[in-house]
């Protein structure tokens, strides 16, 4: 099977995989590199990227290396308008119409457009679960970086690990635990080494579940594309109903990833040995829980390790509920963090004339008008400086180093010009007010493997302890 470039990138951008268009901050495309386009019926040019900074055919972004800087094309992009074009008249040739006459001096729309915008540049970077979270199509909230990152470290996800995943809504998630558990290896042939499904769970493996029909065909669909079908299994499921066994087969999950609305519903199916005993039963119904449905129950957890889960909600409510239904399940070290994010920004601050205040500050002025003002006010500063002293005597002018007095004509002049005194502006961070506080309640808790009177009893004759 084909190499994942979120799992291995190398070091050039390839045909037919993923790349991420880096237009500016927080503005990035996701796009699939073609170097032929299947619609386009043998036109030369194949695909291209049309973007506000300018048009970039795919072939010219294949076979470069990851983190160019890209100069939009200034061929001719309007491919697609001169597409239609043809086939408009392929088609009437064929009703016996000339479409020349009709068409003759209407420029395709397209085409106008893209040739007057080749100015400006993109980066073309490989794709990472990051940068496919800040760009992927939304289809449900979706679960960001600085949550995700710290979700995977508290549920201990490796490579190795088995994740179950409910639900699967957008596949934010989805991509960042399979990078984490991932740990399987490129052939030499250039593809990746082929696992039989049962060795594949030892390589981990996320286990994905999601109920909406169409998101979860969509899901099924960017694995696909992107690469990842060994190391992602999508399944269209009501865990709350159904649980999470595949194919009648247990996951044996390491770690669980629950973003449900109501994941205390889920959490009996999650269980070592089936859901509570027959007297525990109305208590568990009572606070919402489904109950079992008369079949012989397989656990989906792995049997030897203590396996960790988080689940995620935005409502302390919900949180509540969940605590409550894990304690009387037997879940142990139960905790709940919140994360709140602060992005700082770091940069030099633009700061006005030295009003006496700041001491050695000055800023490059923003436009003619800003240096002339400055320029009146510190001819004011001057006449005064060397003027009378209150006393009325005249005083010789003071001997100011150049470089102890901002406001000195020449420093100002010399700021002007070289406009090197920017560089040596207040370095200020600030926090930036957009930044969402509020994502999820975060709920961590562990399963601990289950004790049987018949382990006590093997520990107990291989230790030989009496009691
Ligand atoms: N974690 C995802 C991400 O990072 O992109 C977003 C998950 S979205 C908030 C919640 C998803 O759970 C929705 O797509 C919804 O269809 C799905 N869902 C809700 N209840 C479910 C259930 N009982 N079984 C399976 N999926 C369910």
């Amino acid at each position: 099977s084909k190499l994942s470039p979120f799992l291995h990138a190398g070091p050039v951008a390839t045909d037919d995989n993923l790349s991420i268009i880096h237009l500016k901050r927080d503005l990035q495309t996701p796009t699939i590199l073609r170097s032929y386009d299947k619609d386009d019926e043998g036109y030369s040019e194949g695909k291209v990227v049309n973007t506000r900074f300018g048009s970039f055919p795919h072939k010219t972004l294949i076979g470069l290396p990851w983190g160019s800087q890209v100069r939009a094309s200034r061929v001719d992009t309007g491919s697609r308008g001169r597409r239609q074009e043809k086939k408009k008249k392929r088609k009437s040739d064929e009703a016996g119409l000339d479409a020349s006459k009709e068409e003759a001096g209407d420029t395709p729309k397209e085409e106008k457009e893209t040739v007057t915008a080749s100015s400006g540049f993109i980066h073309l970077l490989p794709p990472t679960p990051e940068n496919w979270t800040s760009s992927l199509p939304h289809r449900t909230q979706v679960v960001y970086t600085p949550d995700y990152s710290y979700i995977l470290h508290r549920i201990r996800a490796r490579p190795g690990t088995n994740i179950i995943e409910a639900g699967a809504g957008s596949g934010s998630f989805t991509h960042a635990s399979a990078r984490a558990v991932y740990s399987g290896l490129p052939s030499t042939e250039g593809g990746e080494l082929s696992v039989s499904a049962s060795k594949r769970r030892k390589l981990g493996k996320v286990w994905s579940f999601e109920f909406h029909e169409q998101r979860h065909e969509k899901l099924v669909k960017e694995i696909q594309d992107h690469g990842l079908e060994g190391v992602v299994q999508i399944t269209h499921r009501d865990v709350c109903e159904d649980g999470f066994l595949v194919n009648e087969e247990s996951p044996k999950a390491d770690a669980i990833f629950l973003d449900l609305p109501a994941p205390w519903l889920a959490l009996p199916h999650l269980s070592r040995s089936g859901p509570p005993a027959k007297e525990e039963k109305e208590d568990a119904e009572s606070n919402g829980m489904d109950s079992s449905k008369g079949k012989p129950f397989v656990s989906p957890l792995n049997p030897t390790v203590p396996v960790h889960l988080c689940t995620f909600s935005p409502c302390i409510e919900q949180v509540q509920r969940t605590v409550s239904v894990m304690r009387h399940l037997g879940w142990t070290d139960i905790s709940m963090v919140e994360v709140a994010q602060k992005r700082i920004e770091v940069r030099r601050e633009r700061v006005g004339i030295d009003n006496g205040q700041q001491r050695g500050i000055q800023a490059t002025p923003a436009n003619v008008d800003e240096a002339l003002a400055r320029l009146k006010e510190v001819e004011g500063n001057f006449q005064t400086f060397h003027g009378q002293e209150p006393t009325g005597e005249t005083t010789k002018p003071k001997k100011v180093k150049r470089e102890q007095n901002p406001n000195n004509r020449e420093t100002i002049m010399e700021s002007l010009v070289e406009r090197k005194v920017y560089k040596e502006g207040r370095l200020v961070h600030k926090t930036e007010p957009d930044v969402k506080t509020h994502t999820s309640y975060l709920v961590f808790a562990i399963l601990p493997v289950q004790w049987t009177a018949e382990d006590e009893e093997k520990v107990r004759a291989k230790w030989a302890i009496k009691v």
